[in-house]
């Protein structure tokens, strides 16, 4: 990636390999301050700062199939824009595959003459009668919960910004949306079905239902709306209804303080508003950085782990088949893998459940050490290790849902069955942990220590 000089105006586009061109905007410096009498700029010429560095930039216009990228951390400030139709078609078209999923049987399981079929959310069922309610709970949250509420809010936001008065709350609807993005992981329950698909077909005759084909299919459709849909395009539109916490007419006002501007962690409105006020656009609390950021990743990241030694020594699950075998751990089932020749299945398990956890884990420690060294070395590599530690995180989840799927189905009595552990347990709190962790770092806080805040002008009204 090309960086574009910074006192010139020139746009710099590089194809990528999707085929959208990339612009990074030239314009570090920052932009004249705009007196707070006159009409908020149009949306999407405001200034934002960037997430990931903190430096506050000013948007050109940009063309369809354009994303804008920061100078100088590369994080993208605003994805290609296109129309909010292609969201809606795949938001109900999710709805409905959501509805065959959960509706039809998802496993069966024939071992010798006895038949036992689940559905996709039986585990959690299962992990209550074992005694294991958080895990439960887990399941329930990222394949159930998560997924439909997200659906039903970005169906009803885009539904409802297609009346002629859209209703005036409609900017909590799509706060929630982005709010229980990492926590709706169908994607990761897919990979998790392919592994225990495998391990039952040593065991018995398995039969896929159609509620196999549902998930995979309602899999691929939220890959596609996360890849089609521009949050910044749907605040956008929200703001032009007046479907905001300031209303229709509350707007220049609420951004016409004196404090210098605060980028809103939920939807980048930049708010010349005071710290610990409510963001004028979506209502979430605003703060210049994410508030006690160190001390809460320092924490969940010690908890974590302290956990992951008992989530690899202590077995996730027993599994007992006519009499023989007994309790399995993370690394023996890879080992499993492996021995059968299922190589792929063993380096999916490997690196989702071995190697992730422990490159989050070093990952923040490395970024926290650099906070407080100051250091000014690496910081757009350390960046980008940020994004990555925060977009891998909820992979790590195969391995629960490889227990949920087992224990849902394999139960016959002394015949065969599969019980879960508390590595298990364990291994569900690392995971949840450091997606809390990641959650709560901000990345912008290594900029500041190495002396290179962000930009942010005085007097600029977002
Ligand atoms: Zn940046
Ligand atoms: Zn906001």
């Amino acid at each position: 990636m090309q960086r574009a000089a910074r006192p010139s105006r020139g746009l710099d586009r590089t194809p990528t390999p999707a085929g959208a061109r990339r612009l990074m905007p030239a314009f570090a410096a920052a932009p004249a301050p705009v007196p707070a009498t006159l009409p908020a700029p149009a949306p999407a010429r405001r200034p934002l700062e960037c997430d990931g560095c903190g430096e506050v930039l000013r948007l050109p216009a940009l063309a369809r199939r354009t994303e804008a990228c920061c100078p100088r951390c590369d994080a993208v400030l605003r994805g290609p824009s296109g129309s909010l139709d292609a969201p809606l078609a795949l938001g109900i078209a999710g709805l409905v595959l959501y509805a065959i999923t959960m509706a039809s049987p998802f496993l069966s399981l024939n071992l010798l003459g006895r038949l036992r079929t689940s559905g996709v959310e039986t585990g959690a069922a299962a992990f209550i009668e074992q005694g294991f309610v958080p895990l439960s709970a887990l399941v329930v949250l990222t394949l159930v919960l998560a997924p439909l509420a997200r659906l039903l809010l970005l169906v009803g936001v885009l539904l409802g910004l297609r009346l002629r008065h859209p209703p005036r709350g409609l900017f909590h609807a799509f706060r929630w949306h982005e709010r229980l993005g990492s926590w709706a992981m169908v994607e990761v329950f897919l990979f998790g079905a392919l592994v225990s698909y495998t391990r039952l077909r040593d065991l018995a005759e398995v039969e896929v239902g159609p509620a196999a084909y549902g998930v995979a299919a309602l899999a691929l459709t939220l890959v596609a709306v996360r890849a089609v849909l521009e949050p910044q395009l749907v605040w956008d539109a929200l703001e032009r209804h007046g479907a905001t916490a300031a209303g229709r007419y509350g707007w220049p006002e609420a951004e016409a303080g004196r404090a210098p501007p605060i980028s809103c962690d939920c939807c980048r409105l930049l708010a010349a508003a005071p710290a610990g006020s409510p963001c004028p656009r979506c209502a979430a609390r605003l703060h210049p950085r994410k508030p006690n950021s160190v001390a809460r990743t320092w924490a969940l990241l010690l908890a974590a782990l302290v956990l992951y030694v008992p989530a690899n020594i202590y077995p996730v699950m027993v599994i007992v088949t006519f009499g023989r075998g007994g309790p399995h751990t993370i690394l023996g089932g890879v080992a499993e893998f492996l021995y059968s020749g299922f190589w792929p299945l063993a380096l999916i398990v490997f690196l989702a459940s071995v190697m992730v956890p422990v490159l989050k884990l070093a990952g923040l420690v490395v970024m926290l050490v650099g906070i407080h060294r100051r250091s000014a070395a690496r910081l757009r590599d350390r960046t980008r290790l940020y994004r990555a530690v925060e977009a891998i995180g909820r992979w790590s989840m195969i391995d629960v849902f490889v227990v949920s799927v087992l224990i849902a189905v394999v139960r016959f009595g002394n015949l065969a069955s599969i019980d879960a552990a508390v590595g298990a347990t364990c291994f569900a709190g690392v995971v949840v942990l450091t997606i809390l962790a990641a959650s709560a770092f901000d990345p912008r806080l290594m900029w500041d220590a190495a002396g290179r805040p962000g930009s942010t002008a005085p007097g600029e009204q977002a």
